[in-house]
C-alpha cells in the first residue's frame, strides 16, 4: 500500500528545480517564490471534477495535461509567464498505473513552460483536481477584461468547435466518424494554453480572455466589465478542422457557443492590426479578426451578407445546465 508520501515522492516530486524564480518546492510546510525582481503576481485556480468536468474514465495522461493547460490558459489570458503551481489532489484509491500517466501528463505540459509543481495536498475521496498556478509580468500589463475600447476589434486565436463537436458526438447529438471524432476529441481532451500569444500581447491588445464557456458568453464578460457592446461576424468565426466539415447551422452554433475551447479572445484598437498579425506569427499561433466593439451595449450577429441573425448565445452555465 502506497503511502501518501511515498505516493507524492514517486509521481509528483520532480528533479531539482533549476530555476531562480522556485526558492524550494515541494516538502515543507510552504513553497518559496521569488518572483523576478519588479515583476507582478498573477495567480489563479481551477478545479476540475470526476462527472462534472471530464468522464470518471478520462484517460489519465490527457486529463493531467488538460487540468493544467487549462490554468496555463487563466494566465495566457492575462498575457503572463508562468513561475509554478500546486495541486490539490483528492483521489478514491491509489492506483500506480493511473497515477503515473496522469503525473506524466501533467509533468510533461509543466515542463513544456517551465512551470513547477512546487507543492499541494493530497486526501482519499471523489476523484476532483484542484491547480492553483502563479506567473509573473510587467506591472500594468496585464491584458484585463475591462479594457476593450469601442471601435476595437476583436480577434480570437486557433480555431473553436472541435471541442463541442466531440461533446455532441459522445451525446448522440451528432453521429461523427469514429476517427474523426477521436480527432475531434483531442482538441477537448488536450487543449493548448495560448502562453506564448498573450506574452506577446502585452502592449498591443487591449482586453482579453481565455473561451471556456463558449466565445458569445466568455465575451460576454468583457462586454460587461468593460462597458461596451460588440458585433461578431458570425461566419468569420473559424470553425475548428473536424466542424468545418459540418453543416452551417452547426458551425455556427459550435464556434459561437461551444465550450472548452481554450482559446484567447481578445480586443485592439484598428491602428494595431500589423502589430497583432506580427505577435501571431512570432507566438506562431494563428489569429482571425471576428468584429468589433460597439459603443452600444449588447451583441450583435451578423451574417456575410450583413443580416442580423437571432440565434441563442446563452454561454454554458453549470448552474443553469444539469
Ligand atoms: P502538510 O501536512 O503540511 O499539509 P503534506 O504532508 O500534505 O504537508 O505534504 C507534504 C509536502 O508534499 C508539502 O510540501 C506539500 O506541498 C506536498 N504535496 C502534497 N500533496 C501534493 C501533491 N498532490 N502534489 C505536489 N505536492 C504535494
Ligand atoms: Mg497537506
Amino acid at each position: 500500500m502506497l503511502s501518501e508520501f511515498d505516493l507524492i515522492k514517486r509521481y509528483f516530486a520532480q528533479h531539482h528545480i533549476q530555476d531562480s524564480r522556485v526558492a524550494l518546492g515541494i516538502g515543507d510546510d510552504c513553497a518559496l517564490l521569488n518572483p523576478s525582481p519588479g515583476m507582478q503576481m498573477a495567480i489563479s485556480s481551477d478545479m476540475l471534477v470526476s462527472g462534472r468536468h471530464f468522464f470518471p474514465d478520462a484517460a489519465p495522461r490527457m486529463l493531467g495535461h488538460k487540468c493544467l493547460a487549462v490554468n496555463l490558459s487563466d494566465l495566457a489570458a492575462m498575457g503572463a509567464k508562468p513561475i509554478a503551481f500546486t495541486l490539490a489532489l483528492s483521489l478514491p484509491e491509489a492506483n500506480p498505473a493511473w497515477l503515473a500517466e496522469f503525473s506524466a501528463g501533467l509533468l510533461a505540459l509543466a515542463d513544456e513552460h517551465q512551470c513547477h509543481l512546487i507543492g499541494g495536498d493530497t486526501t482519499k475521496g471523489p476523484l476532483n483536481i484542484c491547480i492553483t498556478i502563479f506567473g509573473e509580468l510587467p506591472p500594468g500589463t496585464a491584458l484585463r477584461r475591462d479594457a476593450a475600447r469601442s471601435g476595437d476589434d476583436i480577434w480570437v486565436s486557433g480555431s473553436l468547435g472541435d471541442a463541442r463537436l466531440a461533446l455532441a458526438a459522445y451525446w448522440n447529438e451528432v453521429s461523427l466518424d469514429p476517427q474523426v471524432h477521436q480527432q475531434a476529441a483531442l482538441r477537448m481532451h488536450t487543449p493548448s494554453p495560448r502562453i506564448a500569444l498573450g506574452m506577446a500581447l502585452r502592449g498591443i491588445a487591449h482586453a482579453a480572455l481565455d473561451i471556456s464557456d463558449g466565445l458569445a458568453g466568455d465575451l460576454g464578460h468583457i462586454l460587461d466589465k468593460s462597458g461596451v457592446g460588440a458585433t461578431l461576424l458570425i461566419d468569420q468565426l473559424p470553425a475548428g478542422p473536424v466542424l468545418q466539415t459540418q453543416p452551417q447551422d452547426l458551425r455556427r452554433q459550435f464556434t459561437l457557443n461551444g465550450g472548452d475551447d481554450y482559446e484567447l479572445c481578445f480586443t485592439a484598437a484598428v491602428s494595431n492590426r500589423q502589430q497583432i498579425l506580427a505577435a501571431a506569427t512570432q507566438s506562431n499561433t494563428v489569429v482571425t479578426r471576428i468584429g468589433q466593439i460597439d459603443s452600444a451595449s449588447g451583441l450583435r450577429l451578423l451574417d456575410d451578407e450583413g443580416k442580423d441573425l437571432h440565434l441563442a448565445y446563452q454561454s454554458f452555465d453549470h448552474f443553469v445546465n444539469p
